[in-house]
C-alpha cells in the first residue's frame, strides 16, 4: 500500500483568522452574498466596487468580531488594532491624505450594518477625524470654511450623541444639540442650517463641546485614533441598545448575527452648491412603476434628506441642478438593476460635481409595488415566475384587502371643511384614530383597544414600538424616504409624512395646523390617506379595497383594476406552483361565495353551531337544551332540521361540487343560554316553561373548566339524536342540491376525538342515516365521514382512529391548547411576555405552530395515520392555516390542504407556492 505523501499529512499552517475586509482603493476581498460576515451594507459596498461603480473607499470590520465582542466582555480580538492601522492606510495612500494629519487630513465616517437592514437602527458617525487642528487644515484646502465648520459642528454632535450619549432625557425634551442649532440660528436672524456662517458654525462647535461637558461630564477626545476607537465601540455596542433589541424582536431578527462596522473615506454633500446628497428608488417603492424615484437636497449631508431638515427636492430636478451627475446616476440605476435584477434602495452623494456612491441594497416596498415589481420583471425577463414568487411576502397580501377611505364621507368631511392639511403619501392605506404625541402613550392608548394615530415633528428609531401600536403615523417633516415613511411601508402601517402645515408641541400635547384655529388634542380623533397624503380632523369611515370591489363586492370591473390585475396574475402563478391545496373556514352560503373568489377549493370547516345564532333558530336549539326528556329533546331538533338543511343545501350550491367539511356541534351547551336573570326569564317566558326550570338547567350545565368539559363528540355520544339530526340534514340537502343536477361532496366531521372508541360510535350513527337517506330519496352521493385530531389523546392513537376516519383535519387552535395546557382566552396576561419578553416560544403559538411541540404530535398523527391508511387525506382548519410559517409547515408534513378564513386565503396560497420553492 503506497505510504500517503509527508506533505499531504503536515498540518496546513493556521492563518490568523480574518477581521478586516477592504473595499475600493485597489482590491476589494467582500462581494453581496457575504452578508453575513459583512452586514448588509459592507457586502454590497463591496459588490458595487467590484462592478465599477464609484465607491469612496474603505474597509469593512466584519460581524465575527462581534460575535467576539460580546463573548469576550467587550474585547477584541488580539491584531484587530494592527489590521485596522493597516486598512487605515491603504486608504491614506489610495487618496493621498492622511487620518489626523494637520494640512491634508482623512475623515471617515463609522458606519454600522448588521445581516439584515435594520434601518436607522444603528448609528453612523460622520466627517470623523476632525479637531481644532485638522477642521483648519480642511478650511485653507478647501478654501471653504464654511464647509469645514459645518462638517465640524456636525461631527462633535453625531459623536456627542452616538458614542458620548447627550440626547433627551425624556420623551418631552428635544434633542439638546437641536435647540443650541435653533437658539444659534434665531440669535442670527437666519431660518436654514444652510445660512449659518463659519463663524457662527465654529462658535456653535465649541457650545456643543460645552453642552457635553456639562451634561455628560467628559471632554470631547481630540485625538483622531480616539475618536475611531470610541466610534467602533459605539457600533458594536448599539447592537445591544433597546432600540436595536425592540427593531429585532419585531423583525424575528437574531442576537447572534450581530453588525459588522464600516469605515469609508467621507465625500462631501456639503461643500457648497455645486454638492448635495440623496436617496432614491430603482423604482416607485409605493406604486412599484418603473420610474426613478428619489429626493436629494443640495449643499446637504448624510441624513439631512431622510431627517427632513430641510424638505428635499424630487429625483427630476437634479437634471437641471447637474444634468451630468443626472446622467450618471441614471446610468447606475440601470447597471444595479440589470446586475441585481431587483428593485434597488440607494444612497448617493455629489461632491464638487462628482457622484459617489455609498450604500444599495434591495428596496423595501409596499404591497402593491412588491406585486408589481415582481410581475414587470418577469415581463421584462428579468427575472422568472419562481422568483416573482419568492419576491412577495405572503402576509404583505393583506395590505391589498386593506380599507379606503369610504368616498362619500371622503367628501362630506371635505365640505366641512375637515380636510385641514396634505402630506406626502407615504403608507398606503386609510386610519382614522385617537392622536397620541409619543411612542409610549401610542402604546398605551393601543394596549387599551384604542385606534392610534401617532403624531410626531419626525420620527426615529425611538418610536418604533409606537409605530408598531399605531393604525397610522402622521409626521411634520421629512421626505418619502424618511424614517417614518420606510418604517410604516416595512410594518404595513398607513402614514402620511413631512406635513409641514402641523405645529406641534410635544409638552403641551398639542397640535394646531398653520392657518386654522382648531386645536388638537391628545385623544382627539383624527384620520389620515396614506395613499393621497390627506390629513382630515375627525373620524371617516372605510371601504372596501380594489381588489376587495372587484372579487368580494363585484362593484369593480377588472378591467379598470389594474392592482387586481397584478395581484390575478401572481396568485396565477402561485396556483401553478403549489403543491398544497387551500380551503376556507365558511359557515354561511355567502362566505363561501367569498372564499370562492379568493380561491378557496373547498370549505374546511363549516361550524354548524354558528347557524344556530341565525334567525329563528336559537329558540328550538335552547328547547332542545332544555328538554327534560329524549322526546323532548327530539321535538326540538325536528324543528332544526328543516333550517339546517337549508343552510346546507344554500352551501352545497354555492360550492358546486367543492369538497365541503362539516363539522358536528362542538361548543359547550351552556353558551346557547343566557346568563342573567332577564335573559333567562325571557328564555323561559318565551318557551313557556317555569324561570326556574331554565336558572337550574343553567346551573347543572355551569362547569369549571368548559375548554376540556361537554363538548366536541362527547355531545352527540351522550345525545345521540343531535349528531342524528345533523347528519340528515346534511345527506338531506346533498340529496336535494344533487337532484338539481349540483354535484356536492359532503364531509362529516366528528370534533374532539380522543378515542378511537369515540369515533366509531358517531360514524356508525353518521353512516346509519346517510344509508336510510339515500333509501329515502333514491338520491346516491358520495360522502366521507373523518375527524378533527386536536387532542393530543388523539393525535397519538392515530393509527387506530385512521382505521375508522376517511380524514384527519389539524384543529390547531385546541390543539395548541391541549399541549400546552394553556387556555387561548385566558392567556394574555402571560403569553405575550413569554413570546415578547422572555423569549419561551419564539412567537405567540396561536399565531404560528410551534412545531417543537403541537409540530411534533401533527407529525405523530400524520404519520401513524398514514401507515394505517395511506391515502388518508389530511389538513388543517385552525386560525395557523392562514399563517405562511405554518403554511410551510403543513407543507412539509405532506399535509392535503390548508383550511383558513376566506380573506387569508391569498396568503395561504402564495405561501403554498413558495413552500413548494423552497422559499
Ligand atoms: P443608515 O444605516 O442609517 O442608513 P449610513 O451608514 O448609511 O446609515 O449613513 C448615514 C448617512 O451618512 C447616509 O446618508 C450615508 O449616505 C451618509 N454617509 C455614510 N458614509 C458616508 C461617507 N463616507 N461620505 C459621505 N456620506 C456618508
Ligand atoms: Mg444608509
Ligand atoms: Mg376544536
Amino acid at each position: 500500500m503506497a505510504r500517503p505523501q509527508a506533505k499531504a499529512t503536515r498540518p496546513v499552517p493556521r492563518r490568523a483568522p480574518r477581521y478586516i475586509y477592504g473595499f475600493g482603493a485597489g482590491r476589494t476581498d467582500g462581494r453581496a452574498d457575504m452578508k453575513n460576515l459583512l452586514g448588509g451594507k459592507g457586502a454590497n459596498l463591496a459588490e458595487m466596487s467590484k462592478i465599477g461603480l464609484p465607491v469612496p473607499p474603505g474597509f469593512t470590520i466584519s460581524t465575527d468580531v462581534c460575535t467576539y465582542y460580546y463573548a469576550h466582555g467587550r474585547n477584541y480580538p488580539p491584531g484587530l488594532r494592527t489590521n485596522v492601522a493597516e486598512a487605515l492606510r491603504r486608504i491614506e495612500k489610495a487618496l493621498g491624505r492622511r487620518f489626523g494629519d494637520p494640512e491634508k487630513p482623512l475623515l471617515v465616517s463609522v458606519r454600522s450594518g448588521a445581516r439584515a437592514s435594520m434601518p436607522g437602527m444603528m448609528d453612523t458617525i460622520l466627517n470623523l477625524g476632525l479637531n481644532d487642528r485638522t477642521v483648519e487644515g480642511l478650511a485653507r484646502e478647501s478654501g471653504n470654511p464654511r464647509f469645514a465648520y459645518d462638517s465640524y459642528r456636525r461631527f462633535v454632535q453625531m459623536y456627542g450623541d452616538v458614542v458620548l450619549g447627550l440626547k433627551p432625557e425624556s420623551k418631552d425634551e428635544e434633542d439638546p444639540f437641536e435647540v443650541a442649532l435653533q437658539e444659534k440660528k434665531r440669535a442670527r436672524g437666519v431660518t436654514l442650517d444652510t445660512e449659518l456662517d463659519a463663524d457662527a458654525l465654529r462658535e456653535l462647535v465649541g457650545e456643543f463641546k460645552a453642552l457635553i461637558k456639562m451634561r455628560r461630564g467628559v471632554v470631547f477626545p481630540e485625538e483622531p485614533q480616539e475618536q475611531l476607537w470610541g466610534a467602533i465601540g459605539a457600533v458594536f455596542g448599539s447592537w445591544m441598545n433597546q432600540r436595536a433589541i425592540t427593531y429585532r424582536k419585531l423583525n424575528g431578527i437574531p442576537e447572534e448575527w450581530g453588525t459588522a462596522v464600516n469605515v469609508q473615506a467621507m465625500v462631501f454633500g456639503n461643500m457648497g452648491d455645486d454638492s448635495g446628497t440623496g436617496v432614491a428608488f430603482t423604482r416607485d417603492p409605493a406604486t412599484g412603476e418603473n420610474v426613478f424615484y428619489g429626493e436629494f437636497l443640495m449643499n446637504a449631508q448624510g441624513e439631512d434628506v431622510v431627517a427632513g431638515i430641510r424638505t428635499p427636492l424630487p429625483i427630476s430636478a437634479l437634471k437641471d441642478e447637474n444634468p451630468a451627475a443626472y446622467a450618471e446616476l441614471v446610468k447606475i440605476r440601470r447597471t444595479l438593476e440589470q446586475h441585481y435584477r431587483e428593485m434597488m434602495d440607494i444612497e448617493f452623494t455629489i461632491q464638487q460635481g462628482k457622484l459617489f456612491m455609498l450604500q444599495c441594497r434591495v428596496g423595501k416596498r409596499t404591497a402593491a409595488a412588491a406585486i408589481r415589481i415582481a410581475v414587470d420583471m418577469v415581463r421584462e425577463r428579468l427575472i422568472s415566475t419562481d422568483d416573482a414568487l419568492r419576491r412577495v411576502e405572503p402576509a404583505q397580501l393583506s395590505q391589498l384587502l386593506r380599507p379606503v377611505f369610504d368616498s362619500t364621507e371622503t367628501k362630506r368631511a371635505f365640505d366641512e371643511k375637515r380636510l385641514v392639511a396634505r402630506g406626502l403619501n407615504a403608507g398606503p392605506g386609510a386610519a382614522t384614530g385617537r392622536v397620541a404625541f409619543n411612542a409610549e402613550d401610542a402604546i398605551e392608548r393601543a394596549a387599551g383597544g384604542e385606534p392610534v394615530i401617532l403624531v410626531r415633528i419626525e420620527t426615529s428609531p425611538e418610536d418604533i414600538g409606537g409605530m408598531n401600536a399605531a393604525q397610522g403615523i402622521l409626521t411634520a417633516r421629512g421626505g418619502m424616504t424618511s424614517h417614518a415613511a420606510l418604517v410604516a411601508r416595512q410594518m404595513g402601517k398607513v402614514c402620511v409624512a413631512g406635513c409641514e402645515a402641523l405645529v406641534i408641541d410635544y409638552r403641551a400635547r398639542t397640535m394646531r395646523i398653520a392657518d386654522r384655529p382648531e386645536v388638537v388634542r391628545e385623544g382627539d380623533f383624527i384620520s389620515i390617506d396614506g395613499s393621497t397624503g390627506d390629513v382630515y380632523l375627525g373620524q371617516i369611515a372605510t371601504t372596501p379595497s380594489e381588489v376587495v370591489r372587484v372579487l368580494v363586492d363585484r362593484t369593480l370591473d377588472a378591467e379598470n383594476a389594474p392592482t387586481y390585475r397584478l395581484y390575478a396574475q401572481l396568485m396565477k402563478w402561485a396556483d401553478k406552483s403549489r403543491r398544497l391545496r387551500v380551503r376556507a373556514n365558511a359557515d354561511q352560503p355567502d362566505q363561501c361565495a367569498n372564499a370562492i373568489a379568493f380561491g378557496a377549493e373547498g370549505v374546511g370547516l363549516c361550524r354548524t353551531e354558528h347557524m344556530f345564532f341565525g334567525e329563528g333558530k336559537i329558540e328550538p336549539v335552547r328547547e332542545m337544551i332544555l328538554a327534560g326528556t329524549a322526546e323532548e329533546r327530539r321535538a326540538a331538533l325536528a324543528k332544526l332540521l328543516p333550517l339546517q338543511r337549508a343552510d346546507f343545501e344554500g352551501i352545497f350550491r354555492v360550492m358546486a361540487g367543492r369538497p365541503v367539511t362539516i363539522r358536528t356541534l362542538d361548543p359547550p351547551l351552556h353558551e346557547f343560554l343566557p346568563h342573567d336573570e332577564a335573559g333567562q326569564r325571557e328564555v323561559a317566558s318565551a318557551l313557556g316553561i317555569s324561570y326556574e326550570r331554565v336558572r337550574e338547567r343553567v346551573e347543572a350545565l355551569h362547569e369549571f373548566n368548559p375548554m376540556l368539559g361537554f363538548r366536541g363528540c362527547r355531545l352527540g355520544i351522550m345525545y345521540p339524536e343531535i349528531t342524528e339530526m345533523q347528519a340528515r340534514a346534511i345527506f338531506e340537502a346533498a340529496a336535494n342540491v344533487k337532484a338539481e343536477g349540483i354535484a356536492v361532496e359532503p364531509e362529516v366531521m366528528i370534533p374532539l376525538v380522543g378515542h378511537p372508541k369515540e369515533l366509531a360510535l358517531q360514524t356508525d350513527l353518521v353512516r346509519g342515516v346517510a344509508t336510510a337517506v339515500m333509501k329515502e330519496t333514491g338520491v346516491r352521493f358520495r360522502y366521507l365521514v373523518g375527524t378533527m385530531i386536536e387532542i393530543p389523546r388523539g393525535a397519538l392513537t392515530a393509527d387506530e382512529i385512521a382505521r375508522i376516519a376517511e380524514f384527519f383535519s389539524f384543529g390547531t387552535n385546541d390543539l395548541t391548547q391541549t399541549t400546552l395546557g394553556v387556555s387561548r382566552d385566558d392567556a394574555g396576561r402571560f403569553l405575550v411576555p413569554y413570546v415578547a419578553d422572555l423569549e419561551i416560544y419564539p412567537r405567540d403559538p396561536f399565531e404560528t405552530i410551534d412545531r417543537e411541540g403541537v409540530g411534533a404530535l401533527m407529525r405523530i398523527a400524520a404519520e401513524k395515520g398514514r401507515a394505517t391508511a395511506p391515502k388518508l387525506k389530511l389538513g388543517i382548519c385552525g386560525e395557523h392555516g392562514g399563517d405562511p410559517a405554518s403554511v410551510a409547515f403543513c407543507h412539509e408534513l405532506g399535509l392535503d390542504y390548508v383550511s383558513c378564513s376566506p380573506f387569508r386565503l391569498p396568503i395561504a396560497r402564495l405561501a403554498a407556492a413558495r413552500a413548494a420553492l423552497g422559499a
